[in-house]
């Protein structure tokens, strides 16, 4: 299998790239000679976008339930319609994530849902890349916390029939769902395993206050304690933290992803430390988080969003600049997911997008990454490519029509049953 691109805008130049298999072999002047020939007149090249935190399937929950305060929106919408989730809903709930997130330009996802095969499943049918794991909770009772292990002990192992795309993580909800003791036991696991830990940290004042409450300490310096910290730990949201945290942090190396819509909309009364972060040299990357707190899967969006918010938070309109916050979404994600993608270069996987520079949100052409961070939505991708493989052109995915019906049938019956 060998794509040429050819005549496509890249760093400012016009040129052609070739690909052979999942990798980019070229990129210059000379037209190779390939299977597949791809005409990119009018349209520039760039690295497909990496969302670091979702929950795919809750698509089939969008728009039901906003404008609530957390606790009563999960207790009363969220979790009684979560209850009723079967394979089939996640199947074509994840399905329409994946829609969603190829026709704005994501081929990779980091996922923490139930029915894990379900996603796994369609994951492998819409052909990008996913980190998926179970939501892991014991809600403090040691009966459910062995069985939970078990169960992770088998997934893993379950896991290895998928392809390379598809990778098994360990998903503790957070510390206010799973007993101190069970993440101990899941770090131990993940580094014995190899595995990444996908994790909820800090989102509210009230989870820190319980856990200083119940524990003494911070929910960081907690987890400290527990020897939970690692490179291998994915920890969403990290709004609520303290300088002495930060600190931790940095020096176990954990990753954080940031959701500044998820977080705008629940109001969860803080704003991303990005600056500290930074200046700590901590991983950053970020998500949309599910489609019930958000309500989309658009990283075009997301960008513009964590941009904006860090500048009206440092009152500093300087701040994560526009090529910094692309590269939060493309090359750091990619280094934290530990994957050879996240840029246009020779040897990286041939995970691209084609921006149609004719879009009228991309016109004129000053700045185009400018363009992607503060004007553009979905409808400037053009084409998809992951893994090597063309998975949309001319905004067009194959089987599409077949997804939106099949989710609004299933969203439509999980209300009524
Ligand atoms: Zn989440």
């Amino acid at each position: 299998m060998s794509i040429l691109i050819e005549d496509v805008l890249h760093q400012g130049i016009e040129t052609n790239v070739y690909i052979e298999g999942n990798t980019i072999c070229y990129i210059g002047p000379e037209k190779k000679e390939a299977k597949t020939v791809i005409s990119g007149q009018d349209k520039a090249i760039f690295p497909s976008l990496i969302n670091g935190h979702t929950h795919a399937a809750m698509t089939i929950l969008r728009g039901f339930g906003d404008d609530m305060p957390l606790q009563p929106w999960l207790e009363t919408k969220i979790w009684p319609l979560e209850a009723k989730l079967t394979e089939e809903d996640i199947y074509w709930g994840t399905k329409l994530a994946c829609l969603e997130m190829i026709k704005s330009g994501t081929t990779m996802f980091c996922d923490m849902y139930w029915h894990v095969h379900s996603a796994a499943k369609a994951v492998e049918e819409m052909g990008i890349r996913a980190v998926l794991s179970s939501v892991f909770l014991d809600s403090f009772d040691q009966t459910k916390a062995s069985e939970q292990k078990k169960r992770m002990e088998i997934l893993v192992e379950e896991f290895q029939r998928y392809s390379s795309r598809i990778r098994i993580a360990l998903g503790p909800h957070a510390l206010y769902t799973v007993s101190g003791e069970t993440l101990r036991w899941i770090a131990h696991f993940a580094k014995e395993k190899e595995l990444f830990i996908h994790f909820h940290l800090s989102e509210t004042a009230k989870e820190v206050e319980d856990c200083i409450d119940q524990h003494g300490l911070p929910p960081v310096l907690y987890l400290d304690k527990l020897g939970f910290l690692s490179e291998r730990l994915l920890a969403a949201h990290g709004v609520w933290l303290t300088e002495k945290e930060m600190e931790v942090l940095a020096q176990r190396k954990v990753n954080l992803i940031h959701n500044p819509t998820a977080n705008l909309k629940l109001a969860v009364g803080k704003i991303f430390p990005y600056r500290a972060l930074k200046e700590r040299g901590i991983p950053c990357c970020l998500g949309t988080d599910g489609c019930a707190s958000n309500n989309n899967l658009d990283m075009l969006e997301e960008l513009k969003f964590a941009a904006l918010l860090q500048k009206w938070q440092e009152n500093d309109p300087t701040i994560l600049p526009c090529e910094e916050a692309w590269s939060l979404a493309t090359e750091q994600a990619a280094q934290i997911f530990r994957i050879p993608s996240g840029k246009v270069e020779v040897g990286k996987w041939a995970d691209l997008i084609l921006i149609d520079l004719n879009q009228p949100s991309m016109v004129p052409h000053h700045n185009i990454v400018s363009n992607l961070v503060y004007s553009a939505g979905p409808s400037v991708v053009d084409t998809v490519i992951c893994d090597g493989r063309i998975l949309m052109q001319d905004q067009k995915v194959p089987g599409e029509e077949e997804i939106i019906s099949q989710a609004k049938k299933i969203a439509n019956s999980l209300i009524t049953r």
